[in-house]
């Protein structure tokens, strides 16, 4: 059944769980369901989240359909007694539990593959409402559910976040995009990195005056990175593309992307695309470096090393720094920063190297880092202060560090 294409479509999203309730699951699943429905022109109107209580389930149905044309369902179909989702779906859409025999097989397979012994709860998974089309679950056992009554579409979905996004991605999705008309949304992406986000508003004040009514800009700011974003549902690609040029001219500077990545990506791709590759000598940030780049696939090309030579001590035992020149210039320095670059490089036979000593908690003068930096031909470093606490600090740091080795391999 296709919406008439001028109506909005509006959506609820309903979590289920006590853990919830109590604040011992954070509820990460309706800030992805909500990106992605934003993605495809649906708009999220409520998000709501109640207990594994059958009263306030039915009661939050009930009350929700009435609002919107999608609902959707995350939780409470675990194969636990908690879990009542699904036995209460099936009385609420006036089906009877049936069994699937894909969903069965595909239960079977997972518990023979593991080589474990199934339970009557595992096969009770298979069992699904008459009145549903289910939404196969490649990830796990418990499948998704697509219902309809009354014009509204209402699917449930495992709390599990890695299954609720492996169903929605592959089936849900693909289905709402063609079972509703919803208005063609089109987004540029610019990613900044090492100004502050009033900064660029300022910068942006005469942009923002002439932008048109119909194109919104949104800022998305972490911490040493701001991700600038223009959406339109109304123009063309081509009119944002245009808009989208003037914000690239006008931050030209600060600009580290024209497309919605991370910064360590783009150093990544950057080092790729030179056939160079990076070692990482990190104090304070703990390894935070090094994870960030073994986080992205095919980090074995440019990545060579990481090492956390935290303790004083382990700067000389390490990086062969010799304890003498620490003494007299201190851990936190511009020359002990550089010493840690220059003698990673070369340890690593790398080409370029990245170092970090400093404090992250807040000193009595001032709280700085020192960010070294090394080639075959140079080695600099930079003073870096810190104003949060020590766990920001450790975000704004990495992105800072990142930032100055991107503009130490393009010679900035
Ligand atoms: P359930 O489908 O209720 O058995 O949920 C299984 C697990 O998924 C729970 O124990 C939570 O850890 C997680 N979970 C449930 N709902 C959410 C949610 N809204 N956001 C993030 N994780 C969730
Ligand atoms: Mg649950």
């Amino acid at each position: 059944m296709n919406l008439p294409n001028t109506k909005r479509i509006h959506a609820t999203i309903i979590t289920i769980g006590d853990e919830l309730l109590i604040g011992q699951t954070i509820d990460t699943n309706s800030a992805w369901i909500a990106t992605k429905l934003n993605e495809i022109g649906i708009h999220v109107q409520r998000r709501i989240a109640v207990g594994d209580v059958k009263e306030d389930i039915e009661s939050a149905l009930t009350e929700e359909s009435q609002r919107c044309q999608l609902m959707i369902i995350t939780g409470g179909l675990g194969p636990t007694a908690d879990d009542i989702t699904k036995p209460l779906l099936c009385e609420y859409f006036d089906g009877q539990l049936v069994e699937n025999q894909e969903v069965l097989a595909h239960v079977k397979s997972i518990f023979e593959k593991r080589n474990r012994p199934m339970l009557e709860s595992n096969l009770k998974q298979a069992l699904v409402p008459n009145t549903c089309t289910v939404l196969f679950n490649e990830a796990g056992t418990a499948p998704g559910m697509w219902f309809e009554k009354n014009e509204v579409v209402f699917i449930s979905l495992p709390g599990v976040p890695f299954e609720m996004e492996h169903i929605m991605t592959a089936h849900a999705l693909p289905k709402l995009k063609t079972h509703f008309v919803t208005p063609e949304i089109y987004h540029r992406t610019l990613v900044t990195a090492g100004e502050g986000e009033s900064f660029i508003a300022n910068r942006l004040v005469h942009f923002e005056n002439q932008l048109p009514d119909t194109i919104k800009l949104a800022y998305l700011p972490k911490l040493g990175v701001v991700k600038l974003r223009l959406t339109s549902h109304v123009c063309t690609a081509k009119e944002i593309d245009q808009w989208f040029q003037q914000l690239q001219s006008i931050l030209a500077d600060i600009m580290i992307a024209a497309e919605d990545v991370e910064l360590e990506e783009v150093v990544f791709n950057l080092l790729q695309s030179r056939k160079a590759n990076l070692s990482i000598a990190e104090s304070c940030t703990g390894g935070l470096l090094s994870a960030a780049i073994t986080g992205i696939k095919g980090a074995s090309n440019i990545f060579t090393a990481g090492i956390i030579p935290y303790a004083t001590n382990m700067k000389v035992n390490l990086l062969d720094i010799p304890a003498e020149r620490i003494e007299q210039y201190g851990v936190i320095s511009a020359e002990t920063a550089e010493a840690m670059a220059k003698n990673c490089l070369h340890k690593t036979q790398s080409t370029y190297a990245l170092s970090v000593s400093g404090h992250l908690e807040k000193q009595k003068d001032e709280t700085f880092v020192w960010i070294g930096l090394a080639d075959q031909h140079r080695c600099i470093s930079y003073k870096v202060p810190v104003y949060y606490g020590r766990k920001k600090n450790a975000v704004f740091v990495v992105n800072t560090a990142f930032n100055l080795l991107r503009k130490f391999i393009l010679n900035d």
